[in-house]
């Protein structure tokens, strides 16, 4: 059926202190044998199902003035009673949730994303979906603004009042900010963007502006213009602490750490500048590849259970890898700044054992159960789609470059895909890149896609690095808190080969707790497990920094002996340490290339 008066939802920070949105949802022809309504069980972008309906409080329905019974169909439908004239669903949200994928409301500010507000009305996603935000009433909130893009239909710019969007799908993809942020504008490519921070900071606007503007623009002439938007909002929250992002159609929603935003003090990008940067250059980026050209599996959307797909590792791998690409050629950071984000990416792939049991494809399948939902074991069963993705793509580009001898690239595969989704707005079948993949470069990649992307076998870096003037060195990790991308702090010669227990530690009050266990390593063979608590090494008693002091002084082959708890049973463990493999990845610029590989690294790098 379909229905030409639009949804009107009213949506009100109605219990800013008990975290509270009140979400009037209005029909005005509900369907004559009991509308059935829902609520999306996962959010777009973050691939895990999360059931927002368990944070609705209290829903009641009511018809020309009478109550109408709602019946739960199942955990995320309900069917409304049949009644004439205009039905209203009201809900009540409860919303504290400090991330960029459900809702928050305390009088600091309001945040929702419509998957945990807007219930569906089934047979009617088409119809025009209008949507009256209002303000709150607390005297705590005065002086709220709302930064949005979703269209107003009334709203003054930056206000509460009414907005609209085309469809329910489009509803979904604006979320909402409400509070007292900052905000800037600035112009790329004449598409106006608009930065709005919540939260207390203290950012250089311009500086900020400064850079995304070179970024975007990176982006925009990527793809070629026009952007597909018609202006971009950075929504971002600042905390003490707190990192993540997640992509819209034409904003994204941002948290991060207010010591990684830019200050007026320093021209310097800092490394928590240059992973904000690199957030925002990622989700600036799934603006093309995943909210436009994305998977078959998604298109349309089905909300309501798990949406597999393969292909993830190129929606987030790709996008990973063109993020950091995107700092360099904007040039807000120079090649050995990129090298050593380049050599930390690769570090977090050669840290994870996992990557032997899993391929980047079956890892995208399986994202919903394993790669969202980590345990202690996650490190020994599974590979990250977006690290090994962003391998894979690494590899991929320089493999079509050596290929083709530089007439083509990733890039051009990319290009190809954003003409095919222009043309037809279709959904990419699951072995549609790969045969996209090798119809721009000419090239047969079979072999390449089946080990890179179905394979648990290591992609030969090195070589692939090597032919463009890199290479990539192999060391032990230093500590615990080693990222990789740079070269040993310790000079040549002045430290022995350090140990390695095969297991991560973590303080735990004044003791020390076993995090995780190398499936294969000293730890595993001692007989020691996730969960452990140590109490003491050698007969002395340690806590972390005790026992992680202790262990750098040990040599490969030497034994420890713990005594820590399983449970309430005391366990005494006799470890033989072993050497510290060689995990940690970093790349350096070969000194003096022949000219032809000069060239090569030069068309990649510059
Ligand atoms: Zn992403």
């Amino acid at each position: 059926m379909s229905s030409s008066a639009p949804i009107v939802y009213t949506v009100t920070p109605s219990r800013p202190a008990a975290h509270e949105f009140t979400v009037a949802c209005e029909i005005a022809s509900p369907d004559p044998t009991g509308q059935t309504l829902r609520l999306p069980t996962w959010i777009p972008g973050s691939y895990m199902i999360r059931e927002f309906a368990k944070n609705i409080v209290s829903m009641t329905a009511h018809c020309a003035g009478r109550d109408v019974d709602v019946t739960a169909l199942d955990k995320c439908t309900w069917r409304a009673a049949p009644c004439e004239g205009t039905l209203t669903v009201t809900i009540t949200v409860y919303a504290w949730d400090l991330s960029v994928r459900m809702a928050h409301l305390d009088q600091t500010h309001g945040y929702f994303n419509g998957t945990s507000v807007f219930l569906e009305v089934v047979g009617q996603s088409d119809a025009a979906h209008d949507v009256i935000l209002c303000a709150p009433q607390d005297p705590s909130c005065e002086g709220w603004g709302v930064a949005t893009t979703l269209p107003r239909a009334g709203a003054e710019p930056w206000s509460f009042g009414r907005y609209q969007a085309a469809n329910y799908d489009e509803l979904i993809d604006h979320p909402v900010e409400m509070g007292t942020f900052d905000r800037v504008t600035f112009d790329v490519l004449g598409v106006p963007h608009h930065v709005a921070i919540t939260g207390r900071h203290d950012t250089d606007m311009e500086r900020l502006t400064h850079d995304l503007e070179a970024i975007c623009r990176e982006h925009i002439t990527f793809f070629g213009e026009p952007a597909p938007m018609e202006s971009y909002l950075f929504q971002v929250m600042a905390v003490g602490k707190g990192y993540g992002g997640l992509e819209h159609r034409a904003s994204t929603s941002l948290i991060c750490a207010r010591a990684d935003l830019p200050t007026s003090d320093t021209t310097d990008i800092t490394k928590g500048y240059r992973k904000f940067l690199g957030l925002c250059s990622h989700e600036y980026f799934h603006t093309w590849n995943v909210k436009r050209i994305k998977p078959a599996a998604f298109t349309p959307f089905d909300l309501s259970r798990e949406a597999h797909t393969t292909l993830l590792w190129a929606f987030e791998g790709i996008t990973s890898y063109y993020d950091d690409l995107g700092l360099l050629r904007s040039k807000r950071i120079d090649t050995k700044s990129y090298l050593e984000l380049l050599g930390q990416s690769l570090t977090r792939v050669y840290t994870s054992s996992g990557r032997h049991r899993q391929s980047v494809g079956a890892s995208s399948f399986d994202a919903w159960t394993k790669f969202y939902r980590q345990d202690e074991n996650a490190r020994n069963a599974i590979v990250s789609y977006y690290t090994k993705g962003a391998m894979v793509a690494l590899c991929l580009d320089l493999a079509i470059r050596a290929g083709t001898n530089g007439q083509r690239s990733l890039d051009d595969v990319m290009a190809r895909l954003w003409a095919n989704w222009k043309a037809t707005g279709k959904g990419l079948e699951e072995d549609e890149l790969e045969r996209v993949a090798m119809d721009v470069s000419g090239l047969d990649l079979t072999d390449f896609f089946n080990q890179a992307v179905r394979s648990v076998d290591d992609l030969d870096v090195a070589a692939a690095l090597k032919h463009v003037g890199v290479t990539l060195h192999l060391r032990a990790a230093e500590s615990d808190e080693d990222a990789g991308g740079t070269p040993p702090k310790n000079v040549k010669g002045t430290r022995k080969e350090s140990s390695y227990l095969g297991a991560r530690l973590r303080a735990s009050g004044k003791d020390v707790s076993i995090a995780s266990v190398d499936h294969q390593g000293p730890a595993v063979e001692a007989g020691m497990s996730a969960g452990d608590v140590i109490v003491a090494c050698d007969d002395l008693r340690v806590n972390r920094a005790d026992l992680v002091r202790t262990l750098q002084h040990k040599q490969p082959g030497d034994t420890v002996s713990l005594l820590g708890f399983r449970r309430d049973e005391l366990q005494r463990f006799e470890v033989t340490l072993c050497a510290t493999p060689k995990t940690h990845a970093y790349l350096t610029l070969d000194e003096d290339p022949d000219a032809a590989t000069r060239a090569r690294r030069d068309a990649w790098l510059d």
